[in-house]
């Protein structure tokens, strides 16, 4: 098995967390998103461990709220002593409603209106992660309004190609987040924060893409970034106390996806921090991560009820189930493999490949090509594996279909944390 929280009862059916897929797709219909509680806590605390051990006790693990944002999601990162990234007002308002306290939130997005800004401002958002010098105005403007000196890190790109997909490769220049360190912008973004009266300048950030493997390419930009905020030190005489080192860490979508041990490279790149740090005599600073797919995607599953089979003569066979590119649109929009599985059938040998195809008017709506499995019927099980993060927040009502319910395993047992959208919230806003 991909994970170790999935496994196949006796009845051949396919279990998270203990608990059988086929009760749960009974209990709650399909499609369902399911999520392992116990697996989320323990991606959560893999990260703050490691993290409190190698760089310090006041580093900490923040939360990318865009690869899984409800209400509920807030309440497990709040016990489990984690700070969140917001990248949008209604990131924000989530993590407010849920009782998420406002001085653990960063409020990222290369693209925050004032309306955004003034937003935080009010909700006494602990951070700001600024990305350019308009927002920089705009932010001392609110903060100068409000009376307090907003504490920010500033968004740097270093230019490192983590040798990743493109469309999801932001570390490098030629880019829309954050300000090139390369061009001179970044030192033009320094001097001009310190510069702003109502702004507290703490650190840098970056994020330089994901799926990232290995330490490797942190370790370059950290170098990168103690380089930096040396030279920011000597011509504006600012110490950089916080390095924030943006997400990425890869998880496993199919058997031949290495595996990451995450301590292990946070272990690596404490090192390297404290080896960089000496050699040029700069204070070391407390270190942020940012992950997202790290902590959810290994907890999650989706299940779906199969529709039938469709075999094209001379091409090949679809199986048909009853979600899609609205509930996951990574395939349809770059490709992003799958495992899937026969989660009825778990015991049955495979007999072919199949296209696994959703119910939106698109032919690009499919979950994954050249998948093995025994030959489905309509009302099988059909389970994708490691869709914990970015399909519940990329999830769309495209042909108004309505967004699955989200159930989260825990201990043996399960419970509801976000209900099916109903016909009636599909024209909630319609007048
Ligand atoms: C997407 C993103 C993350 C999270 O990336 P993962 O690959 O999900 O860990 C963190 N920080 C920033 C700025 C991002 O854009």
């Amino acid at each position: 098995m991909l994970y170790d929280n999935l496994a196949v009862n006796e009845a051949g059916h396919l279990t998270i967390g203990g608990v059988d897929t086929v009760y749960l797709a009974e209990k709650y219909g399909t499609p369902l998103y399911v999520l392992d509680e116990d697996k989320i806590r323990e991606n959560c605390r893999l990260y703050v461990s490691a993290m409190k051990e190698h760089f310090g006790s006041d580093s900490l693990p923040l939360f990318a709220g865009k690869a899984l944002c409800f209400k509920g999601m807030y309440r497990v990162l709040e016990q489990e002593g984690l700070c969140a990234d917001v990248v949008s007002p209604g990131e924000l308002y989530t993590a407010l409603a849920a009782g998420f306290p406002a001085e653990r939130l960063f409020f990222h997005g290369n693209n925050k209106t004032d309306e955004d800004i003034r937003y935080g401002v009010d909700s006494k958002i602990g951070w700001f992660i600024v990305d350019n010098l308009n927002e920089l105005e705009s932010l001392n403007h609110y903060a100068g309004e409000k009376g307090i000196r907003q504490k920010v890190l500033l968004r740097v790109t270093p230019g490192i190609d983590p040798h990743t997909l493109e469309a999801i490769n932001t570390g490098r220049i030629d880019c829309q987040f954050g300000s090139p360190i390369e061009t001179g912008q970044a030192a033009t973004f320094v001097e001009q924060a310190l510069s702003k009266e109502n702004i507290e300048i703490w650190g840098f950030h970056s994020h330089i893409g994901s799926q990232i493997f290995e330490a490797e390419p942190f370790c370059d930009a950290v170098d990168i970034l103690l380089k930096f905020a040396q030279e920011m030190r000597s011509r504006f005489g600012f110490t950089a106390q916080i390095f924030n080192l943006g997400g990425g860490f890869g998880v496993r979508y199919v058997e031949s996806d290495p595996h990451v041990d995450i301590p292990a490279n946070i272990r690596a790149l404490a090192e390297h921090l404290k080896h960089g740090c000496a050699e040029l005599s700069y204070p070391q600073p407390r270190v942020y991560m940012e992950p997202g797919r790290s902590i959810v995607a290994n907890a999650g599953i989706t299940l779906y009820t199969a529709g039938g089979v469709k075999n094209i003569e001379g091409y090949r066979s679809y199986v048909t189930v009853d979600g899609g590119m609205t509930d996951n649109p990574r395939y349809a929009l770059y490709g992003a493999n799958y495992t899937v599985l026969m989660a009825n059938r778990m015991k049955e040998t495979a007999t072919d490949a199949y296209t696994v195809a959703g119910r939106c008017c698109e032919s690009g709506d499919l979950i994954q090509e050249n998948v093995s499995l025994p030959e489905p019927r309509r009302g099988d099980l059909i389970a994708v594996l490691t869709t914990g993060a970015y399909n519940f927040a990329m999830s769309s009502n495209y042909n108004r279909i309505c967004r699955p319910a989200v159930v989260m395993v825990c201990a043996g047992n399960d419970y509801l944390t976000v209900r099916r959208q109903t016909f009636e919230d599909l024209v909630a806003c319609d007048l």
